[in-house]
């Protein structure tokens, strides 16, 4: 039976309690043992549902999907070095946020909830306004002034209620956690069902290897989303025998705001807060990620470490992989910088799969910006 645990003081919830955090105040997490095996799967459509049984949904009328994942894995040369890399720029909504959209959403849905608010810097925005778009759920967003205009239309097409946050990204969180007092809090980083859908990024790639695990993991860290889901889908498949161990989880940050790289080096179990600089890349430019103790500890216990990259790496990395026939957002050429300064390091020959996390068509104001100084 799966139920909701804080993190903080252990008190237990139903996963039909309608909260997205403990009554203490703190993160919740889902505790879940699926029945899962990979002989369910061999016949499935093609999508991050194959996994059915690992998501804590109760009835597949709550599902609202657009049949989104099971993203290509991709070989793309980085520095010469072949790399493994999931392309999940190629989402619904043009990035992984999707996954864990379509999981949130379908909770909401079964919960019976009409209107939910979500912050965010531009694509857990655009994730969320689609799946609500899908199931006819009212959504309002909440994102701060200076959001790429693509993302802020993008949004606004969907219909949902747009809410411009004058101030810092936290000045749009504190905003949203208000109106959320009124309704239910759609959070990418608060709310733990959105975490049951990024963890099928594990999932996927456990399966495209042939039911084996990579020897690297290297991902963005901003809030964690995709860190800490894939770390939770694979212990899953380790836990439950399907693969013998865990990844190595590289968490990637940008230079300018990197919160998590800090406390990792210096050893600390919580988060201080940073002064964050402009970077383009503005989706893991997160001051004061909430379940940074527990990023810490995801990829403390992997074996991996943290690293950053600089603006320059970034524009390097994102006009390279432009003339390999790629166009991603300048965001996930946070990623792939990262790659490159993890292969300076390695000493060995290591399977290393990666992400596209976000499509370039986003942000393409950012790109021209970038094109017009290389
Ligand atoms: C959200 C996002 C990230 C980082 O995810 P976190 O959950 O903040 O760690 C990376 N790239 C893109 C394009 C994103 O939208
Ligand atoms: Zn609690």
């Amino acid at each position: 039976m799966a139920e909701m645990i804080c993190r903080t003081c252990g008190r237990v919830y139903a996963l039909d309690d309608p909260r997205w955090r403990c009554q203490c105040g703190s993160i919740l997490d889902i505790a879940f043992a699926p029945a899962f095996n990979p002989g369910m799967v061999r016949h499935r459509p093609h999508s991050m549902w194959r996994y059915r049984e690992a998501i804590p949904i109760t009835h597949d009328t709550s599902i609202v999907s657009f049949d989104e994942g099971f993203t290509p894995l991709l070989e793309v040369r980085i520095n010469g070095y072949p790399v493994l890399v999931k392309q999940d720029h190629l989402f619904p909504s043009g990035s992984y946020k999707d996954r864990g959209a379509s999981v949130l959403i379908s909770k909401v849905k079964e919960l019976g909830i009409s209107h939910v608010v979500e912050d965010s810097s531009g694509n857990a925005g655009c994730a969320v306004a689609a799946y609500c778009a899908r199931a006819r759920i009212r959504c309002e967003i909440h994102v701060p002034q200076d959001t790429s205009p693509g993302k802020l239309a993008q949004i606004r097409l969907y219909g949902a209620s747009l809410k411009k946050v004058p101030g810092s990204r936290e000045d749009t969180a504190r905003s949203a956690l208000q109106a959320a007092a009124e309704s239910y809090y759609a959070s990418h980083s608060w709310n733990p069902f959105f975490f049951q859908g990024t963890k099928t990024f594990a999932y996927e790639v456990c399966e495209q290897l042939g039911w084996k695990c990579p020897d690297t993991v290297i991902l963005p860290a901003g809030n964690g989303t995709l860190v800490l889901g894939a770390h939770t889908g694979f212990s899953e498949l380790r836990d439950s025998g399907i693969i013998g161990r865990i990844p190595k989880i590289i968490a990637v940050q940008a230079e300018n705001c990197a919160p998590l790289y800090r406390a990792f080096h210096e050893g600390l179990g919580e988060i201080p807060p940073v002064e964050k600089a402009d970077t383009l890349a503005e989706g893991i430019a997160i001051a004061d990620p909430v379940r940074g103790s527990q990023i810490l500890e995801a990829v403390k216990t992997s074996g991996g470490s943290f690293l950053t990259v600089s603006d320059t790496q970034v524009m390097h990395s994102l006009t390279a992989l432009g003339k390999e026939g790629f166009c991603i957002e300048p965001t996930s050429a946070a990623t792939t910088a990262g790659i490159e300064t993890y292969l300076e390091s390695m000493s060995s020959n290591e399977l290393i799969v990666s992400v596209f996390t976000g499509h370039g068509l986003k942000s393409a104001e950012k790109i021209e910006k970038v094109v017009a100084q290389c």
